[in-house]
């Protein structure tokens, strides 16, 4: 029987590329879910024919309920609606790819209510990821990871205990600014930011790659994913992008994973877990693949990489203050109004400003994300 798919972030980068697999495949669509851009949600109602629409803002769910009165789809607005899109009985796969923080509440609602989830938003874990893991062991629904580094690692340890595992190599292109000095990275514009050599994608993944926060977070993302210490998790730039991630055994036997960098393929076998099936990707010629290379990566110049991995040591709500800070700090950059630099400055700070809690909870984790915020608003 073909799935249904609840599609959080469906205007997206992830959320174009899922409803293109989506296609190919021939899956269904329960639910769809955006922020504000109605024009494009309007077009997947009339193509997907979605039981729910959430357009996140009000103001826009109002103006899309209008413009799709003729359909049979009922639209849903704020946090609400994105849960009940979470949640929606119909769905086989919750599909969470929207962008930041937003997405945790969402992840535990589908969680609770025993759906499988692929999951883009890694936010999520880094913000939340104690919560997360905690509520998929008393839930019977499984998580598969769509980040391709992950899903790499993910597809790499199938079939594998997870004691025969020494450590995870996580892949990184190295961004747009690879060996790159602080001093050039000073007077750095959006517009050079936001040209990834690499991967077409949203616009904060983008920065986040720039900066190399994006593979900050991954690393925190992985640790929750595969259940190991930093001291297990290597990064290493490998420029070509082909190896989207590796695992090394006990044995020192080392598992890759390759393919063309399309994000169709992690999407597509976060749908399909456990089979595999022909679907819309190109086959990687090996022919026409030159080199494979690999580089150290530099922590003194990527100032937020290094304060993810801080975060990561400091755990609690460290981990959450910093993806807040580097959110509020990314929106920030782009609105021109601090310097590509100053994202690792006030992400480092606001992190060193925010206290330890005694215990991880949901709201610890919001009141971390938004003090983060704040701080970041209010230093610039
Ligand atoms: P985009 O910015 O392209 O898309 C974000 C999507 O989320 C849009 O559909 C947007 O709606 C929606 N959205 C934003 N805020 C809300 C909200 N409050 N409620 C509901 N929907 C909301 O991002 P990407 O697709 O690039 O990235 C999505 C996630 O996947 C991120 O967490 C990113 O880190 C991760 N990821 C992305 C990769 C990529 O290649 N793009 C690779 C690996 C991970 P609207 O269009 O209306 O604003
Ligand atoms: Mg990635």
């Amino acid at each position: 029987m073909k799935k249904c798919i609840s599609l959080l972030g469906s205007t997206g980068s992830i959320g174009t590329q899922t409803l293109e697999v989506v296609r190919s495949l021939g899956l269904h669509v329960c639910a769809l879910a955006a922020h504000s851009n109605i024009e494009l949600l309007e077009k997947q109602i009339r193509e997907f024919h979605p039981q729910i629409a959430v357009a996140y803002k009000e103001a826009a769910a109002v103006e899309l309920k209008k413009r799709v009165a003729d359909t049979d789809t009922k639209v849903l607005c704020g946090m609400d609606g994105l849960c009940t899109a979470a949640c929606i009985p119909d769905a086989d796969v919750i599909l969470n790819a929207v962008v930041g923080m937003v997405g945790l509440r969402p992840t535990l609602a589908a969680i609770e209510a025993n759906k499988d989830i692929a999951l883009a938003n890694k936010e999520t874990l880094v913000a939340g990821g104690a919560l997360v893991m905690d509520a998929l062991q008393n839930h019977k629904g499984h998580l598969v990871p769509v980040d391709s580094e992950h899903s790499a690692i993910f597809q790499c340890l199938q079939g594998t205990p997870s004691k025969s595992l020494k450590k995870i190599i996580l892949t990184a292109s190295g961004g747009p600014f690879f060996r790159k000095s602080r001093a050039e990275l000073a007077d750095i514009e959006p517009e050079q930011a936001l040209k990834h050599p690499n991967w077409n994608m949203g616009a904060k993944v983008t920065i986040d790659s720039a900066t190399l926060m994006n593979k900050g977070l991954e690393v925190m993302e992985a640790g929750w994913l595969f259940h190991v210490p930093l001291s297990q998790i290597q990064v290493v730039v490998h420029r070509e992008s082909l190896i989207h991630s590796m695992v090394e055994f006990a044995d020192n036997a080392i598992l890759a994973q390759l393919g063309t960098a399309d994000m169709r393929l992690p999407i597509q076998y976060a749908l399909t877990y456990p089979e595999r099936v022909k679907g819309p990707v190109q086959e990687l010629d090996l022919l026409k693949t030159a080199h494979l290379t690999f580089y150290e990566l530099d922590k003194q110049t990527f100032t937020c990489f290094a304060a993810c991995l801080k975060a990561m040591e400091r755990g609690g709500v460290a981990p959450a203050a910093v993806n807040g800070a580097n959110e509020a700090a990314v929106q920030l950059f782009l609105q021109k109004k601090i310097s590509f630099l100053q994202i690792g400055d006030l992400v480092c700070a606001a992190m060193d400003a925010q206290p330890d809690v005694p215990l991880l909870t949901l709201d610890a984790v919001l009141h971390a994300d938004a003090a983060a915020r704040n701080y970041v608003l209010t230093h610039v």
